[in-house]
């Protein structure tokens, strides 16, 4: 393993329940609430993290904004906005690669040391699996390279197809 690759992992569950200084959230553009992550992340936070929600804006796609955690473990949640998939024409890798890059600038800007991603666009939104996989591996490793400072980066995945896919993925960077 590389020193990159072994701070990369992946794991199975709800990351609405992991122990790591930020878990990143799939919301939509409104910030506003939705189902999927963004349902599971609001439940376990409480009702305080709309209302800072409220307070931000909105957020573009492939762009990020951080709030406090609330009543999760995270002390941070960073919210994202993937790309809805629309064929793969309209710019969909470059904006979901975006997505995970703004995510670790937002960490790191924040001393953040460690940070779960759940996989961006792959519910809702139907961005390709494997194809999102590879972006967001090929993504975060890139970035974390110049980020040394963010020591652990966890993939949550919510199953075991996932998680296997993942681990495949990974494999594979690590022989790069
Ligand atoms: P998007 O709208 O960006 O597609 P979704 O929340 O619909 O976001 O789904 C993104 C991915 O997160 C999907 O692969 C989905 O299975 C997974 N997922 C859903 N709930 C959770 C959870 N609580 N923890 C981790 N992953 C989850």
């Amino acid at each position: 393993m590389t020193g990159q690759a072994m701070r990369l992992s992946a794991v199975e569950g709800d990351i609405a329940r992991l122990s790591v200084e930020a878990i990143v959230n799939a919301a939509n553009a409104s910030l506003l609430g939705g189902g999927g992550v963004d349902g599971a992340i609001h439940r376990a936070a409480g009702p305080q993290l709309l209302e800072e929600c409220r307070t931000l804006g909105g957020c573009a796609t492939g762009d990020a904004k951080l709030t406090a955690g609330y009543g999760l473990q995270a002390r941070y949640v960073i919210h994202t906005v993937g790309p809805v998939w629309q064929g793969g024409t309209a710019g969909e890798d470059a904006l979901l690669a975006s997505c995970y890059r703004r995510c670790l600038e937002l960490a790191a800007a924040h001393a953040v040391t460690s940070i779960a991603f759940p996989a961006i666009s792959t519910g809702a939104y139907g961005f390709p699996l494997a194809r999102a996989t590879d972006i967001a591996v090929a993504t975060v490793s890139a970035v974390i390279a110049t980020q040394p400072a963010i020591t652990r980066v966890q993939f949550v995945c919510f199953s075991r197809e996932v998680l296997a896919l993942y681990r495949q993925v990974l494999a594979r960077t690590d022989h790069d």
